[in-house]
């Protein structure tokens, strides 16, 4: 019976948030709104072959901004392994958002390897919301790379970066 007793919800929300979008701050607020706490990790090392736009610093700092009014939400960077990462947070759930079954396939395997190496973390997946289901970061670089209006997509302070870090980048 003890081990099914709710301990309360400490959740990481990891990613790379490169940069924060719409899409994770309807995920990490509705996380915030169950959780005791929510801890946003900022991936800060990456097997991904493309360098990041902005640098950790940055991409915390833009996700920090987002947040502001949300007392039980801090953001720190992280280049461990998750589980490890969640462990050190003092965190019992690992919360992700999932837009499609193509994000299915990929954290599919990711849960079943973090589950093996850390049966005590549970992972927690939340539908996207339809209005958000489509923005990916990596979309929202392509479209501000090619003129596009991502007001409606990412916070203001992060729209203006991105055109401040595209534009030098193609000057
Ligand atoms: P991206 O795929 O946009 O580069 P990340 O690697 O930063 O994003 O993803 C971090 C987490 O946020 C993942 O769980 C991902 O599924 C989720 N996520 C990203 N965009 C959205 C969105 N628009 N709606 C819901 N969840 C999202």
């Amino acid at each position: 019976m003890s081990e099914t007793q709710n301990k309360g919800l400490v959740a990481v929300c990891p990613g790379s948030y490169d940069p924060v979008t719409n899409g994770h701050l309807d995920i990490i607020r509705r996380g915030a709104s169950i959780c005791d706490r929510v801890v946003v990790g900022v991936v800060n090392a990456s097997l991904r072959k493309m360098a990041p736009l902005f640098n950790a610093d940055e991409r915390i700092e833009m996700v920090q901004q987002a947040v502001a009014d949300l007392d039980n939400v801090e953001v720190r960077a992280f280049d461990i392994l998750l589980v490890e990462f969640a462990r050190e947070m003092g965190a019992n759930v690992i919360l992700k958002g999932l837009r499609a079954i193509s994000d299915f396939e990929y954290e599919f395997e990711m849960h079943q390897l973090n589950r093996k190496m850390a049966p005590e973390i549970e992972s927690i997946y939340m539908m996207a919301s339809p209005m958000y289901s489509f923005i990916s970061s990596s979309g929202i670089k392509e479209m501000v790379r090619f003129g596009g209006d991502v007001t409606d997509l990412v916070p203001p302070h992060v729209a203006v970066r991105l055109v401040e870090a595209l534009s030098s980048q193609s000057s």
